[in-house]
């Protein structure tokens, strides 16, 4: 049966396009305030079964449950709503829109009164109170992304789902976002973060799940998962 402390559960998750089986099977639960990494060699089936779980893609067998509702046939922007973010691998920021005005269209989704101090807080959490009035596309790849972050979490979700955060950043950068992911989690925030960027989920991880042919491979500490021999083949074999 299901978890009941899971904030995450999908039940034989499974997704093909045509003859290839991008995710297969798969039973993958995330506790409630927990910080999970998801890695895998490329074409694992990492970002397809986040997709599948925000409702970008529907799957062709199997079930998606949060907060322990089946949402399986949930439309994406009504998990948006429910508790579930997203921030996906290509940045959805407005270049043209101010720091400030970013923060603000996720705010439009929510009955929160208080979208000024919302705003504020937010600046404060992703560090970029002294950028309110800077244009979006005038950030550096590291603020651009800790915005989005923070776009994001102005909604409060219960669980926020990172596809490749902080691909493409300087050592600095990199830095940044793992103090802001560990921050978001220690405040109660439950986090998958997919990444192969091992440094990285050294530094935030909890518990880390290696998918490998769209299937979970191994499950454990990142101590485990790195001494893994079996888990250094297939990245080798990359
Ligand atoms: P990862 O994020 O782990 O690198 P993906 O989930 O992007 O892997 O891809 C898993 C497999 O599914 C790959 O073989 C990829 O080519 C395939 N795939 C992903 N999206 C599609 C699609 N829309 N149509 C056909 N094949 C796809
Ligand atoms: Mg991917």
């Amino acid at each position: 049966g299901l978890d009941r402390d899971a904030v995450l559960a999908t039940e034989a998750l499974t997704k093909r396009f045509g003859g290839l089986t991008a995710v297969d099977s798969v039973d993958f639960t995330v506790d409630e305030g927990e910080l999970r990494c998801l890695i895998g060699p490329n074409g694992a089936g990492k970002s397809t079964l986040l997709e599948l779980i925000t409702g970008q893609l529907s799957p062709t067998e199997g079930s998606v449950y949060f907060d322990g509702i089946d949402i399986t046939d949930m439309p994406s922007h009504e998990r948006i709503d429910a508790g579930l973010s997203v921030k996906f691998q290509s940045p959805h920021i407005y270049e043209a829109l101010t720091v400030a005005q970013n923060l603000q269209i996720p705010l439009q989704r929510t009955d929160r009164a208080d979208v000024d101090s919302a705003i504020r807080e937010t600046l404060a959490e992703v560090g970029l109170a002294d950028r309110a009035e800077t244009p979006a596309g005038d950030l550096s790849h590291g603020q651009q992304q800790r915005l989005e972050i923070g776009m994001a979490t102005t909604l409060e979700p219960t669980l926020m789902l990172l596809d490749e955060p902080v691909a493409g950043m300087s050592v600095e950068e990199t830095a940044s976002v793992a103090e802001l992911i560990r921050s978001l989690n220690d405040d109660g925030m439950a986090f998958v973060v997919i990444e192969h960027d091992m440094e990285f989920v050294r530094k935030i991880s909890d518990r880390v799940t290696v998918l490998n042919q769209g299937a979970i491979f191994q499950q454990g500490s990142i101590e485990e998962i790195e001494a893994d021999e079996d888990v250094q083949r297939i990245y080798l074999g990359e």
